[in-house]
């Protein structure tokens, strides 16, 4: 074997999986086609869950010093820090559970210098992919053997079609193209016309029309682009950081086929509305890397990796769900500016925006646990605020470097299993490394133990 576990893509999930399995004690080899980074600027803001999940490995100084740029850069563009949804930009953004606006490259060298140490074989593609009873051997110029593959390659991943997954869904309605532009002379009002949405902010524009319509990505083709939607003449002085994407939502029926995984876009595709990618992709590494890692010590058996798919599918579908009620908004016409309107007034509503906020952030996911508990079991923990006997504060990230299972009560007996921390300002609480909470008191701690540990 030349790993325990390979990683196709040294994208974001990719990193964060390596840097994951290598905590659990594992031995990954990370394979990605391209000789240096993509400098792309896809991702520009990385959702609750996300944020959550790389500052519970101590990457919270780096996130926090990237966002003061990020933040300024989003108010620049979209003249406002509000969050939106389909282009609604209303949404409160919640305080006691902040993302992080940071641009994807630069995440990229946060999470390569959080991976250091690990195997990362640039320009090494993978071509081809075969699963037999004791492993997987994985071509990408030469063969490489492991115990396991995840493809972490993104949403036209080559792992995911090599392996066989379904990859059902819907086709794209709405393409757009966004960038950094300089006109010479007028433009047009941004908002909705009869063809299409044209954006403007500051700086940065965006054209979404229907998908039908050819995809622009020179400047001509955007000026092109705004005459259609707008029906007015612009002069494209400048067009940089230019960007175009689609709307298709689709996702791997099952996310493991025997050795093979997929995490991350090569699980999952959806527009970028409302910026939702990551806050899937990373969780998605966050929760199949300590499992991985427990059936490779032995201390699982193999079926405790199906677990998953179980957790993580619903979890896809719901950003699908939504990202799809918002390509049915930003699609033309008097009928969808009728349903916008009224979503509009809705969000006034200082409850239906925290609904809103909560949706796009995931902190409304749950997960289906094969024991009876009410929430917030099953649920990804805040980053509490902790204090002990002594009265001394912590956070709970500051805890959680070694992604071990934590255990947060008053008074325990050790457990090799977890570490106990002593904490008297919260009700008890049992933590598993990817910070969601596997019990909180009601029902045996045993179970919750033996289940996970
Ligand atoms: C315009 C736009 C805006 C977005 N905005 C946001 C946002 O604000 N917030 C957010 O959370 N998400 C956003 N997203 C989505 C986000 O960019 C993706 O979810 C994210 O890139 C997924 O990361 P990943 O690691 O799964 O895949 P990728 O980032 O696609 O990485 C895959 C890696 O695999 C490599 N690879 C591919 N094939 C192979 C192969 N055969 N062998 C070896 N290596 C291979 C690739 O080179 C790449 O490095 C946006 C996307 C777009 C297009």
């Amino acid at each position: 074997m030349d790993a325990d576990v390979i990683v196709v893509g040294a994208g974001p999930v990719g990193l964060f999986l390596a840097a994951e399995l290598k905590l659990a004690g594992a031995e990954p080899l990370v394979l990605e086609r391209l000789t240096t980074p993509s400098e792309e600027p896809k991702s520009r803001g990385l959702g609750v869950l996300a944020t959550e999940a790389l500052r519970r490995r101590g990457l919270g100084a780096q996130l926090a010093e990237a966002d003061v740029e990020g933040t300024k850069d989003l108010a620049r563009d979209h003249g406002s820090a509000r969050g939106h949804f389909a282009n609604i930009f209303k949404i409160v953004p919640r305080e006691d559970r902040p993302r992080t606006n940071i641009w994807q490259p630069e995440l990229e060298r946060v999470l390569a210098k959080h991976a250091e140490g690990i195997r990362i074989l640039r320009g090494h593609e993978v071509t081809a992919l075969e699963s037999d009873v004791d492993g997987v051997t994985v071509t990408a110029g030469k063969t490489w053997r492991a115990q396991y593959v995840v493809g972490c390659d993104g949403g036209r991943s080559t792992v995911r079609k090599l392996a066989g997954f379904a990859f059902p869904g819907t086709p794209a309605l709405l393409r757009t193209v966004a960038g950094q532009v300089r006109f010479a002379g007028a433009i047009p009002p941004a908002g909705r016309y009869a063809g299409g949405t044209f954006l403007h902010g500051g700086s940065m524009v965006g054209v979404t029309e229907p998908a039908s319509n050819p995809e622009p990505v020179t400047a001509a083709e955007l000026a092109e682009s705004i005459r259609r939607v707008t029906g007015a003449d612009v002069v494209v002085e400048d067009f940089r950081e230019e960007r175009r994407f689609g709307d298709q939502a689709r996702q791997a029926d099952d996310y493991r086929r025997g050795r093979v995984f997929l995490a991350g876009d090569a699980a999952h595709v959806h527009s970028p509305s409302g910026g939702q990618g990551l806050n899937l992709g990373i969780p998605d590494a966050a929760n199949l890397g300590w499992k991985l890692g427990a059936v490779l010590r032995g201390d699982k058996p193999e079926a405790f990796l199906d677990t998953y798919t179980r957790e993580r599918h619903p979890a896809g579908e719901a950003v699908l769900r939504n990202t799809r009620a918002q390509s049915a908004l930003l699609a033309p016409g008097p009928h969808v500016d009728a349903l916008r309107e009224i979503v509009g007034e809705v969000l006034d509503l200082p409850e239906a925006n925290r609904y809103f906020a909560d949706l796009l952030s995931g902190v409304r996911e749950r997960y289906d646990f094969p024991y009876p508990a009410p929430a917030p079991v099953g649920e990804h923990c805040p980053d509490l605020e902790l204090v002990d006997a002594d009265g001394r504060t912590t956070r709970l990230h500051e805890h959680t470097r070694t992604g071990r299972g934590l255990l947060l009560i008053a008074e325990h007996p050790a457990d090799p299993r977890v570490d106990v921390v002593p904490v008297t300002n919260t009700g008890p609480l049992l933590l598993r490394p990817d910070g969601v909470v596997a019990w909180a008191g009601e029902g045996p701690l045993d179970v919750a133990l033996a289940t996970w540990f």
